[in-house]
This record gives structure tokens, C-alpha cells and sequence, in this order.
């Protein structure tokens, strides 16, 4: 249980109550490896093994809350990672469908998840560049690696009214996360909100083939 970062997070912007708990209650130590448990409660990424981070708590809880999730919805994310930022999404909607390239890290989410009782989140191994064409739609979208563009799949698989958050630009310049939004008439905005830092999402539209990775 985190209280003091819930309070950190607070005064950092985020304001809808539902993630402030959400981010309270799921314990993001058991997400991170032995050596960087003592750290865990920083506002920071850490590594996770496979040249993979665990995203820096303010990102989770501010693309958290710009899905503005009411509790009925489903969403996919995509970059499992340690599957903390599906746990905390587990908390604000319906069912969580999370797709992760590497296979050892989307079994030890699913093993963590588990721990946890939660068992509103399905974990896929596989390239979510190609999201989750069984379950779509979804109400939102969160990506949590960084795209050259919004892949157009992802956008399809959205629902009219969803939402998504994705950082966009290449790994070694500056990105941008978004928030595109699809209206019930199917009209896509993209707003461009501030510079963040996150793996590239990898795939075979930059030129690396999922199946020989890492
Ligand atoms: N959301 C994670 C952090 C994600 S780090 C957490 O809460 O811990 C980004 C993750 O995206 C990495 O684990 C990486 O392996 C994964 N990834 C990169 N390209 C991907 C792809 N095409 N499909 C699925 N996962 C991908």
C-alpha cells in the first residue's frame, strides 16, 4: 500500500480519485526484480530484465486518467512489461486485454497478476502492434512503448467514443505522448500533450522481425 504516493501523485496533477486509489492499492515492489525493491516506491522507471522498464509512476497514473475510465470498460494495452500498469487498470474498468512481445516477461506478469487475485487481466504473448482482434473493440487503447506513428489497426480496434494513449517518436529522439480520442460519428483527434521517454515499440513495420527478439 502506497498512501504517500498516491499524495506525491496528487500534487503532481493527478485529480481523479478512482486512479489515486487504484495507484494507493496495487503494491508496484512486487512488480520489480529483488535488487531495485528497495526503490520501488520512487517516482522512476526501473529495469525489469530484457532491456525493458517499468514505467515511472506518473506516466501509469496520468495515461490512467486519460482513458477516463468509469469502471464498465475494456481495454488493451500493449507492452505488458512487468504488468504493473495493467494491474493498476484492472482497478478502473471491466477486463484488461495486455499484449507483451517477450515471452519470460509476459509469464512472470501473468504469475504476478495472479498473486495479486486479480483476475480481471488476460495476458497475450505476442506483437500487440497487431492489438487483439478476438476482443476488439475496446474502449480504450494504452500503449506503453513508443510508435513511429499510430498504427492503424490499434486505431480500428478502438471503439467510437474510446480513447486512446500512445507515445509516439523514434527511440533515440524526442517523443510525444498522445491522446487520441475517436467520436461516435468515427472522427479521429489526435492531441499532442508532453515530451516523454519510452522503449520503442518493437515490430516488423521498423524493420525488426517480433519473432527474433530479444
Ligand atoms: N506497461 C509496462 C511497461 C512497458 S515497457 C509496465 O507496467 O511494466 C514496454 C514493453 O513493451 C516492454 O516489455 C516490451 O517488451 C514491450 N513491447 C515492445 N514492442 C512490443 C510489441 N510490438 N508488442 C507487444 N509488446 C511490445
Amino acid at each position: 500500500m502506497s498512501e504517500t504516493l498516491a499524495r506525491d501523485l496528487e500534487r503532481m496533477g493527478i485529480r481523479d480519485p478512482r486512479v489515486l486509489r487504484a495507484m494507493a492499492e496495487i503494491p508496484r515492489r512486487l512488480f520489480v526484480p529483488e535488487e531495485f525493491k528497495e526503490r520501488a516506491e520512487g517516482d522512476h522507471p526501473l529495469p525489469i530484465g530484457f532491456g525493458q522498464t517499468i514505467s515511472q509512476p506518473f506516466m501509469v497514473a496520468w495515461m490512467s486518467e486519460a482513458l477516463e475510465l468509469r469502471g464498465a470498460e475494456r481495454v488493451l494495452e500493449v507492452g505488458t512489461g512487468s504488468g504493473y500498469q495493467a494491474a493498476v487498470l484492472s482497478r478502473l474498468c471491466a477486463r484488461v486485454f495486455t499484449v507483451e512481445l517477450v515471452p519470460e516477461l509476459a509469464e512472470r506478469a501473468r504469475v504476478t497478476l495472479a498473486q495479486l487475485g486479480i483476475q480481471n487481466v488476460e495476458v497475450r504473448q505476442g506483437d500487440g502492434a497487431a492489438g487483439w482482434p478476438e476482443e476488439a473493440p475496446f474502449d480504450g487503447v494504452m500503449v506503453t512503448a513508443a510508435a513511429l506513428r499510430i498504427p492503424p489497426v490499434l486505431l480500428d480496434q478502438l471503439t467510437p467514443g474510446g480513447r486512446m494513449v500512445i507515445p509516439i517518436g523514434a527511440a533515440w529522439d524526442v517523443q510525444h505522448v498522445h491522446l487520441v480520442r475517436k467520436d461516435l460519428r468515427g472522427a479521429v483527434e489526435d492531441l499532442e500533450r508532453f515530451a516523454v521517454r519510452f522503449v520503442p515499440l518493437r515490430g516488423a513495420e521498423d524493420g525488426v522481425e517480433p519473432e527474433r527478439l530479444p
